[in-house]
């Protein structure tokens, strides 16, 4: 008889607890770890999704089953290419499934793009969400930001630095980060799409959601006309642009807020600091505009890190496939590229299942121990789910009456807090 399948998932985030999920249900008796390098489950619903979104976050009680009921193993704090290679992976587990997202911005490739002001989307969502390897120091975003790219990453960063503290009832956003901004608030932001209206990748839900911002004008420099054959979201899209054109202020504005579509950047202009963004017209000949502005924050996507993932060569988006090699797969955004919201994960984790249950007969051949026989040292230094379960009680018993949890910005202190040592620093730095 064949031994049990002994399955590694890199990666806790939403394709990781998707693909467990869908090789828990066919190969009931298997041994399924996840590792991840953070002592915290669940990659980018708790580390991108806004800190404002917590409907969306909450997705993160239906994986936690996995940990609670379904008998799969969390490995946290085990960063694999550091603490472990991949080929010892590959060596000890019958299976292994690469869900390690994308950790990447993708670069925007204009002159100017390594001005100090040029920030990118990865690095201002992580630091509102206190991710725990984010350097805290908090952007010099001056009176005026542009944000480059028109997805929903965009309309998250343009949201979050439009805010007033008291928006953010009920949320986890990091208190520290959040009065150091708003020390010195944006005032003006333009918003900068090269996909028109009826292109742009933005949800229309996001986009109407800016409308419940108080205090905020916003404006739109093009045509937001739409053909009537155009797709049902395209018009929802520019419904809800005239929409919050309408919003009455009755007051002066804290903010403006201005939206330009079908304009790409060319140059980020600036001797030494940004100053103006030169954009092109894509879709027509309209000359060459300069926007003046502080700061330019890109949100265009995420990529391969370095383009080799622990020696696996480039890997390049495919949708195709999700085997990579005899035993190795990959499922979720290091498969299809930084496409697609948390939902979109779980049809792509159930086709790669179905990819390694049809392979599996071959696989499982010779037995193997799986996680125990990993190095003592590293299992040492493993935060298990309980042991995460003690963080999560932490960061939920020091939040405020106004907020859902405080997370704890700081590696360190979570896998203290995690094994039960004594802290390193404050349980929660103030002003980090
Ligand atoms: C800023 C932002 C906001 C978003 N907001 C929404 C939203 O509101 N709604 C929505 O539906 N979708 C949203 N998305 C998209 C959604 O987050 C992704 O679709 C989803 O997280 C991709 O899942 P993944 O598991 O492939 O990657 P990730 O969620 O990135 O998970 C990857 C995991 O792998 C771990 N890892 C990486 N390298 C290693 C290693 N070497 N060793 C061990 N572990 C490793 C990481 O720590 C991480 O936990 C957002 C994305 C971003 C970037």
């Amino acid at each position: 008889m064949d031994a049990p399948l002994s399955i590694a998932v890199i990666g806790s985030g939403p394709s990781g607890c998707y693909v467990a999920q869908s090789l828990r249900r066919s190969f009931p008796q298997s041994e399924i770890t996840i590792y991840d390098r953070l002592a915290s489950p669940f990659g980018l619903v708790r580390y991108g999704v806004a800190p404002d979104h917590q409907s969306t976050k909450s997705i993160q009680a239906q994986f936690a089953r996995l940990f609670e009921r379904e008998n799969v193993r969390f490995a946290g704090n085990i960063e694999v290419g550091v603490d472990v290679s991949l080929d010892e992976l590959r060596s000890i587990h019958h299976i292994v499934v690469l869900a390690a997202g994308l950790a990447e911005d993708r670069a925007l490739g204009v002159p100017g793009e390594d001005l100090p002001e040029v920030y990118r989307a990865g690095r201002i969502t992580r630091l509102f969400n206190a991710h725990p390897l984010e350097p805290t120091k908090v952007p010099k975003f001056g009176s005026s930001v542009a944000i480059i790219g028109g997805g929903n990453v965009s309309i998250d960063i343009l949201r979050l630095l439009i805010k007033r503290r008291e928006d953010f009832v009920n949320s986890d956003i990091d208190d520290a980060v959040l009065d150091a901004y708003a020390q010195a608030p944006v005032s003006r932001v333009d918003l900068i799409c090269r996909s028109t209206i009826t292109n742009a990748p933005s949800d229309p839900v996001m986009l109407a959601e800016l409308g419940r911002v108080s205090g905020v004008k916003l404006s739109c420099a093009d045509s937001i006309e739409v053909a009537e054959d155009a797709p049902r979201t395209a018009v929802a899209r520019a419904k809800a642009i005239e929409e919050l054109l309408q919003v009455g202020l009755g007051t002066e504005p804290r903010v403006d807020v201005v939206l330009h579509f079908g304009w790409a950047p060319v140059s980020i202009i600036g001797d030494g600091h940004v100053q103006n963004v030169e954009l092109r017209s894509v879709n027509d000949d309209r000359p060459n505009i300069l926007l003046n502005t502080n700061s330019v924050v890109t949100a265009i996507g995420f990529d391969f890190d370095g383009g080799d993932w622990h020696g696996l060569g480039a890997l390049k988006a495919n949708l195709e496939t999700g085997v990579l090699d005899f035993g190795l797969y990959r499922t979720g955004w290091i498969k299809r590229g930084s496409r697609g919201t948390i939902a979109e994960n779980r049809s792509c984790a159930k086709a790669v299942a179905e990819e390694i249950v049809a392979d599996a007969g071959s696989l499982q051949r010779q037995p193997k121990t799986g996680y125990a026989s990993l190095p003592e040292e590293v299992r040492a230094k493993a935060v298990d789910y309980s042991a995460w379960r003690r963080v999560d009680s932490a960061e939920t018993e020091a939040a405020s009456a106004d907020r859902s949890r405080r997370k704890i910005p700081s590696h360190e202190q979570m896998v203290a807090i995690a094994h039960n040592r004594p802290a390193v620093s404050p349980a929660v730095p103030l002003g980090h």
